[in-house]
Formats: C-alpha cells, structure tokens, sequence
C-alpha cells in the first residue's frame, strides 16, 4: 500500500456537503486540500456502474490535471427492499430539468417503498467508496457503510442530500437532525476514511 507523502491533495468533488466532511477528517493530518472546483477542474462524468469504478474515474480524472495527489468519494444509498437502489444512481434519482432536488429523489424511494408496501424498518445502507489516487495512474481504494433505515417524512436541517430520510441504527435522530459533529464518526465516509489512514496516512 503507497503512503501519502505529499502535504496537498486535491479533493476530486465538486459536492459542497462531501467537501465539508472530508475537509474535517482530513483536518488533523496537516494536509492541504484544494477542491477541484477551486483549480477549475470540470466533473468528469459518472459512466461505471460501481462506486468502485466512479471513484476511481473521478480521482485519476483530477490527478492528471492538477499533478498532484487526488482524492475522490462516490457514495450512495441502496435500499434493501429496493434491491439496492439508488444505490450508485443516487445522484440521477434528484435529476430534474432544473437541476438536482433531493427532496424530490427522496419522496421517490418513499413512493416506491409504499408501492412495493415494503415491511418496517425500512433497512438501507449508505455506502462510500474513497479512491485516492496519484499523477503516475497508482491508486489505493477504501469502502465504507453506514447502516440504517429510511423514515418518513423527512425530519432536520443539517448536512446534505439524503440525511433527512436517514436513521443510522442504534439512533433516534435522522443524520440531518445531528450537528456535523454528531454525524460525522457515525458516516459511512468516516468508515472508509479510517481504513484510509491506516493504509496511508499513518
Ligand atoms: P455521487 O457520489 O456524486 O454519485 O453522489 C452521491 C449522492 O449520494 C449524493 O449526491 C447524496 O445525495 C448521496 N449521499 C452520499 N453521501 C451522503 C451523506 O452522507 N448524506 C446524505 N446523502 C449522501
């Protein structure tokens, strides 16, 4: 497993509530981070069909441009009684003519958990896969799952997409009813990003 040896990385996202969590975790590292959309970078599209496979198109894509280590993060959650979707699709379920709505994405899986009359809890998993990958084409990649179930209707304010639909077992509250540091060590990118410092950056 390659070591992080550089002090700056480029964070491979252009998603504003991802940067917030990985900036955090990053923070006791010493390690410089410049987002993607700072340098300019476009967002490659997503064409693979596994968290895995875009993770690592996203990492490599912003490498290659900037020339220095990248990290990105594809994440997700699959219902069980939806045979896993969104699942990677996620993002295109908030599709709309006029940009991404989770709220819409969100009362989507609902509808369909209540055409299906699904059995409660309503069990789902977010899952994140990180890739961190250098300039020369090496990469390292990390898995991570946070497990739960999704509630209605939404409840809490706080973080991003699909919080407000999401109950992490063993809590009463859903992730966007948690401050960020409530949510934070309880994420499927916290998961993943401990086995990313073990392997790299320790
Ligand atoms: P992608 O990784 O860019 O394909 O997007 C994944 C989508 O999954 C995001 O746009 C969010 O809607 C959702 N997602 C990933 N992680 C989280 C999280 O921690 N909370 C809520 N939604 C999340």
């Amino acid at each position: 497993m390659r070591k992080l040896t550089d002090t700056k990385i480029i964070l491979a996202s252009h998603n504003k509530g991802k940067l917030r969590e990985i900036q955090l975790l990053l923070e006791p590292f010493g390690v410089e981070c410049v987002s993607a959309g700072d340098l300019g970078l476009e967002e490659p599209d997503e064409t693979e069909t596994s968290f895995a496979g875009n993770a690592r198109l996203k990492a490599h894509f912003a490498a290659k441009a900037a020339g220095f280590p990248a990290l990105s993060d594809d994440s997700g959650i699959s219902v069980d009684a939806l045979d896993g979707a969104p699942g990677v699709y996620t993002a295109d379920w908030a599709e709309t003519p006029d940009g991404r709505d989770f709220k819409l994405a969100m009362a989507r899986v609902w509808d369909r958990l209540e055409a299906a009359a699904a059995p409660h809890p309503r069990k789902a998993q977010f899952n994140c896969t990180l890739c961190l990958a250098w300039p020369d084409g090496h990469d390292e990649i990390f898995a991570g799952i946070a497990a739960g179930c999704v509630v209605w209707p939404m409840r809490g304010v706080h973080g991003f997409g699909f919080d407000p639909v999401f109950q992490p077992d063993g809590h009463a509250l859903t992730f966007a009813e948690m401050l960020p540091e409530q949510k934070q060590p309880l994420t499927h990118r916290a998961d993943a990003f401990a086995k990313l410092v073990a392997g790299c950056l320790e």
